[in-house]
């Protein structure tokens, strides 16, 4: 009989080999071999952060992936940064009704290295630096078709309950075209960070036209949140009220650009905003997925203006107070990820249209990923974005 370790490690075999290929059989010969992981060559095991139940993540010895097919690529990665996904993941065990399976390798804004290509991959080699897209669209759904890519109704993400694990892990295998190149001067961690800022970048972009004249309001500083406020900035906007409850939060929107900055817990944010913007805000991002600021950019709104949500709430439903919404002709925008906003991002990085690096407060060895987890779940020490670099 196999032991327990030699279970797990074919459970997770086979779960690799799905991720890179959902069609390729497991031969009884490759299983046996998995039998036995003395017959493992060192080289076929790598470091991977996992979470193993609620509240749980440890860091193990788990087999590499194998790239076996022939438009896919293998990369090492090097950077990761945490999600607030991954937290509601780490700490809830899922999202909503999504629930993570066990064991779930989290992870899905990263960077790295080629190490190997598939026969078919063209324009990339062993050692080229590269920004992992994390969403793998069908390509063939309605959605798809109309070039919604982002509501794919077969879509795969990576580090999604339910569908692939994640890359906070040695190597990963990904489609080639889910990779894009980064020049030399972008560092790994800030091509990581592309991800989140593509998610921005399309919020702004689904929100309205921005000038120096139209004020914006963002609910919530965090990663997303002051993304928001480096993409409305770049897109012109100039007055941009943020609010959060962490005062390093405030200050680092502040640095960054805010006009005001106000925090929930200590005044009424609401009314210190409309005694500035007396109309009424056309456009607030919620970027905190909190009843309250749900509640707040409702009455921020001036009539027929937009509330564009970008957080994720803990459960499944919130409340509107749709008195205020109707008799306002409110417009309601929920935002899913982002959609052919990571170019963009990678490009705004890389000329130095924007700068991500303020935001990227901490960094953490993957032997330490549950320290990082940590450290974001508790919002501890000003923490923005944590890095994981593998
Ligand atoms: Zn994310
Ligand atoms: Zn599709």
């Amino acid at each position: 009989m196999p032991s327990c370790k030699s279970i797990s490690l074919i459970s997770a075999t086979v779960m690799y080999r799905q991720e890179s290929n959902r069609c390729m059989p497991i031969t009884p010969i490759k299983l046996e071999f998995c039998l036995n992981p003395s017959l493992l060559p060192w080289r076929l095991l790598m470091i991977a952060a996992e979470l193993t139940a609620p509240g749980q993540l440890t860091v193990a010895d788990v087999p590499a992936p194998i790239l076996n097919t022939s438009d896919s690529v293998l990369v090492r990665v090097r950077a990761v940064g945490i999600c607030g996904s991954d937290v509601h993941n780490y700490v809830h065990g899922g999202i909503g009704a999504r629930k993570v399976v066990y064991p779930f390798i989290p992870g899905h804004e990263a960077s790295g290295e080629v190490l190997a290509v598939g026969r078919a991959v063209k324009g990339m080699g062993q050692g080229t630096r590269v920004m992992i897209e994390p969403a793998m669209h069908c390509g063939h759904c309605d959605q798809c078709v109309d070039g919604h890519f982002n509501t794919c109704r077969r879509i795969q993400f990576l580090s999604s309950a339910g569908e692939l694990q994640g890359c906070m892990c040695e190597q990963v295998v990904v489609p080639a075209h889910n990779c894009f190149r980064i020049p030399d001067s972008v560092s790994f961690e800030a091509a990581a960070f592309a991800e989140p800022l593509s998610i921005a970048i399309y919020s702004v972009q689904q929100s309205i036209p921005l000038s120096a004249e139209t004020p914006v309001v963002i609910l919530g500083a965090g990663p997303i949140g002051l993304s928001t406020l480096l993409a409305a900035k770049h897109a012109g906007a100039q007055r941009i009220y943020v609010t959060d409850r962490i005062p390093e939060r405030l200050a680092m929107a502040a640095t960054l650009g805010a006009c005001w900055t106000g925090n929930p817990d200590k005044i009424d944010i609401v009314a210190d905003i409309l005694v500035k913007e007396s109309l009424g805000i056309p456009v607030v991002f919620e970027c905190c997925g909190q009843q309250d600021a749900i509640d707040q950019g409702i009455r921020l709104l001036k009539p027929r203006g937009k509330l564009v949500i970008t957080g994720i709430p803990e459960g499944s439903r919130i409340t509107m107070n749709i008195d205020l919404m109707r008799r306002n002709e409110l417009n309601i925008y929920n935002v899913r990820r982002q959609n052919q906003c990571v170019e963009p991002a990678i490009e705004m990085i890389s000329r130095g249209a924007i700068d991500v690096s303020p935001l990227i407060t901490h960094r953490f060895s993957l032997a330490a990923s549950r320290q990082a987890f940590d450290t974001v779940a508790r919002y501890a020490d000003g923490v923005v974005k944590a890095m994981v670099m593998c």
